[in-house]
């Protein structure tokens, strides 16, 4: 019985990595249940297994070993099935640019909270800085101060000119990563600066949720030569969108749902309750505004009640 982490799935065959980088070709009977959703792919890129290798250098895989985390999203617009696209993911690194597009901070916030959602640590990545006059980096700046102070590490870099993405590549070690963020900021240039032997597909599959089609799409890792995976999914954005509850929303802003321990009542939804120690907390400068005007806006969100991340 060998250990191994699964870094290409086709849906009916994986392939999975053991030690010294041997590959291999591997079959699963059966279903791994996941409790309380019904997923069309009983396992996924990242996830670690173990297998028994056959004759015919293929092996059967036997055991999944229990995921840290997962992402998933529904396997089709109307479909109560879920996909799962990957698992145990380390580190998902958000790329966002100030200009070149505009990255709003909902859109980061929204991640933010996903990711906390999935027990996922982001470190956030701004790029394109080679392009920002005074008042972008000031703006930069201000981004930095907020995040890093409620614990997400912040990167600022220059994909186009390398400048800086040496960091990148070393937090990547022998972790298994992923790049989300719109379209445009620059994810492509940044890992093929990493390494130009990755060629990754960071096309948006922009049909996807417009038309509802079934579409499977496999997420594949590659591997560097420093043993870090970056996990190639089409077009990762973001996690997907959660349901939850509206009341539950406050829970993945990490430094409101501390606060959140001093608030009179306990059922305080931080919206409109006196006495609030969130509301003070903002008042004082204690928490980002920003942030909390996301927060409040996700929570009153008519369109997409309930519903937090991409
Ligand atoms: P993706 O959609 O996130 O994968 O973005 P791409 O990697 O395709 O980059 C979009 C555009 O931004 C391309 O024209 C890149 O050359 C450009 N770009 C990427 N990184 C930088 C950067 O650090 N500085 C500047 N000025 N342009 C960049
Ligand atoms: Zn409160």
């Amino acid at each position: 019985m060998k250990e191994g982490i699964i870094i290409k799935s086709t849906g009916s065959w994986y392939k999975v990595r053991l030690d010294k980088g041997v590959t291999i070709d591997c079959k699963f009977k059966g279903k791994f249940k996941i409790k309380g959703i019904r997923t069309t792919n009983p396992l996924a890129v990242g996830d670690k297994v173990k297998v028994r290798v056959e004759e015919d250098e293929f092996g059967l895989i036997t055991e999944i070993i229990q995921r840290k985390n997962y992402i998933i999203r529904k396997a089709s617009n109307l479909s109560k099935e879920s996909q799962i696209i990957a698992a145990n993911i380390d580190i998902a690194f958000l790329v966002i640019t100030i200009e070149y597009p505009t990255t709003h901070s909902g859109f980061v916030d929204r991640f933010l909270a996903s990711a906390e959602a999935y027990r996922i640590p982001v470190h956030i990545i701004f790029n394109k800085t080679d392009r920002y006059n005074d008042e972008q980096l000031k703006q930069m700046n201000d981004w930095i101060a907020i995040y890093e102070k409620i614990g997400y590490p912040c990167h600022s870099i220059s994909a186009l000119n390398k400048s800086d993405v040496g960091k990148i590549k070393e937090l990547i070690a022998a972790n298994i990563c992923v790049f989300a963020g719109n379209s445009g900021v620059g994810k492509s240039t940044l890992v093929n600066s990493i390494d130009a032997t990755l060629n990754l597909r960071t096309d948006e599959i922009s049909d996807y949720h417009n038309k509802g089609k079934h579409t499977t799409t496999f997420a594949e890792m590659f591997e560097l030569n420093n043993g870090g995976f970056v996990i190639d999914t089409p077009g990762i954005k973001g996690f997907g969108v959660i349901d939850m509850q509206r009341e539950e929303i406050f829970h993945f802003f990490r430094e409101i749902f501390e606060e959140s321990a001093n608030c009179q009542y306990n059922n305080c939804t931080h919206t409109h309750e006196p006495k609030c120690a969130v509301k003070v907390a903002v008042e004082e400068g204690e928490i980002s505004e920003q942030r909390y005007e996301n927060y409040i806006k996700l929570y009153y969100d008519e369109n997409d009640k309930h519903r937090v991340g991409y």
